[in-house]
């Protein structure tokens, strides 16, 4: 399936004495790249002048200084990094969006997917609005632009808008003289926000990001809460806030968020040591070294080995310099691309028995041509621990877990993945012990719906993806394993 699925990360500052926003903003989604590698964008607003730059790449190429300087100064700004799937031209979805109105101006940005985008576009282009991309995020910047015309404010229009929209939503929304940040009633995406020496504040998808900028966590946003950050502070506005379930993506501590964030009180490397901790106690085996497939895989390592006692070792070494954009001239072997980056450590895995720790098994492509690596390396076994359940739904809150076809835990029945995937034996993480992980009851103020448990929300409906289709075309599967991925999913 090629529709558009959403992984980002967001970031805003919204100052008072600040001057040089935009470094913020660049240091701010430097360290939510982990989030979307696909493109990336900065709108600074300079007493209600917005500039703004955006393109397709990595952070680090797409703001040169001379674009950073070409942006100009400013008081307030808004980011975002973007990782999509889709053929389209990246430079056209990339964000945040800019939305002119006689109403006013706004930058939004926008984590998650909502669900129901395809009526609201329908309803709005009957209506005469004219769409630019072919993202829900813009059916969200059209929604709340609609809402502004019989609104007081600006967090009227959003307060509105959040009536109309459904699903996934983080949001950071700036106006000429506010900046608001927005979670949907289900939370199902994070967002938090802190505040610098300087007092300006910071908004981001992760505390991470307030690190990097030297901001003070301050909280998380509670689902369906807006906060308004203007020159009287910060204030909440709770309209939405307790009218739906808690549930936070599980997936956002098991392999999306970085390991040194916190997310609504648990860090999200003890979460992940914790769900290899679990893994051993469910399936232990003999074993002599515990090894984790980078980056997302290590902190579960670390939690099989300290549980189970058996050594935890280093098996690879990650070339940290490929970018997504990267070509291996002349290379056609797959393993030989695979090895570009990354490689085995020989002498960890050696006539030994590994266990083989990886956050996820999605299609089963990236664990099978690892578990050849360590193979060919001399492992004399190799026990596949996945920290993340059976895939075998679709996500449609803003993860990359593809559609049934092409989920492995959909196309073979679970006792015969270790055959498909070459290795000794696998083992998942049991679904009904997820909740462990950030010590929740059972099921619980979380999302695990691509695990097979219930979908929160209605699942999208209409024809979400006709532009992404070429005349004729059918819904089979367009991403060849070359054209989907450089090589290798993280
Ligand atoms: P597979 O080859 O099984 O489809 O991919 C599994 C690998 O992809 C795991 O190593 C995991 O770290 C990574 N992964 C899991 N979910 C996602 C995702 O949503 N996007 C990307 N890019 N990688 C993912
Ligand atoms: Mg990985």
């Amino acid at each position: 399936m090629s529709y558009l699925k959403e992984e980002c990360g967001v970031f805003g500052l919204y100052g008072e004495n600040t001057e040089d926003v935009a470094s913020s903003a660049y240091y701010g989604l430097f360290a939510l790249q982990h989030r979307g590698q696909e493109s990336c964008g900065i709108v600074v607003n300079d007493r209600g002048v917005f500039s703004s730059y955006k393109d397709a790449g990595l952070v680090n190429d797409v703001f040169t200084k001379p674009v950073l300087d070409s942006i100009g100064k400013g008081q307030h700004v808004v980011g975002h990094c973007r990782y999509g799937t889709t053929g389209n031209s990246d430079r056209n979805n990339a964000q945040p969006i800019v939305v002119n109105h006689h109403k006013g101006r706004m930058a939004i940005a926008h984590n998650g997917n909502i669900v129901n985008a395809f009526e609201i576009r329908q309803e709005l282009e009957l209506d005469g609005s004219i769409f630019h991309t072919t993202n829900d995020s813009e059916v969200i910047a059209y929604t709340i632009t609609k809402e502004r015309i019989n609104s007081k404010s600006i967090e009227e229009a959003v307060n509105k808008a959040m009536g109309r929209i459904e699903g996934a939503y983080s949001l950071i929304i700036m106006s000429p003289q506010k900046m608001l940040a927005a979670r949907d009633p289900y939370g199902f995406r994070p967002l938090c926000y802190g505040q610098r020496s300087d007092g300006a504040y910071i908004i981001a998808s992760e505390t991470c990001a307030l690190d990097a900028v030297g901001a003070e966590y301050i909280r998380d946003l509670d689902p369906g809460e807006i906060i308004v950050f203007n020159k009287d502070g910060a204030t909440s506005i709770r309209d939405h806030c307790e009218t739906r379930p808690h549930k936070i993506c599980i997936f956002e501590y098991l392999y999306f968020a970085r390991p040194d964030s916190t997310i609504e009180g648990h860090s999200v490397h003890k979460a992940r040591e914790k769900a290899g901790a679990l893994l051993a106690m469910e399936h232990p085996v003999d074993a002599d070294v515990v090894i984790g497939v980078p980056d997302s895989g290590l902190d579960a390592a670390i939690g099989y080995s300290k549980q189970s006692g058996i050594p935890y070792g280093m098996g690879f070494i990650k070339n940290k310099y490929i970018g997504r954009t990267f070509i291996a001239p002349g290379q056609k072997n797959r393993e030989d691309k695979v090895r570009i980056k990354l490689n085995v450590i020989g002498s960890t895995v050696k006539n030994k028995r590994v266990v083989l720790v990886d956050d996820s098994i999605v299609r089963g492509t990236t664990i099978t041509r690892i578990v050849k690596l360590i193979r060919h390396a001399g492992a004399s076994e190799v026990h596949v621990m996945s920290s993340a359940p059976p895939f075998t739904d679709p996500c449609y809150y803003g993860t990359d877990v593809d559609s049934k076809e092409n989920l492995i835990a959909c196309q073979h029945p679970l006792d015969k993945i270790a055959e498909v995937i070459g290795a000794d034996s696998v083992g998942y993480l049991n679904v009904d012990h997820l909740n462990m992980i950030i010590g929740n009851a059972p099921g619980e103020g979380y999302c695990s719906s691509c695990f097979g448990t219930e979908y929160p929300t209605r699942i999208p409906t209409g024809n979400r993806d006709r532009f992404e289709k070429k005349l004729g075309d059918s819904d089979e599967s367009d991403d060849t394993e070359d054209n989907y991925e450089l090589f290798i999913r993280d």
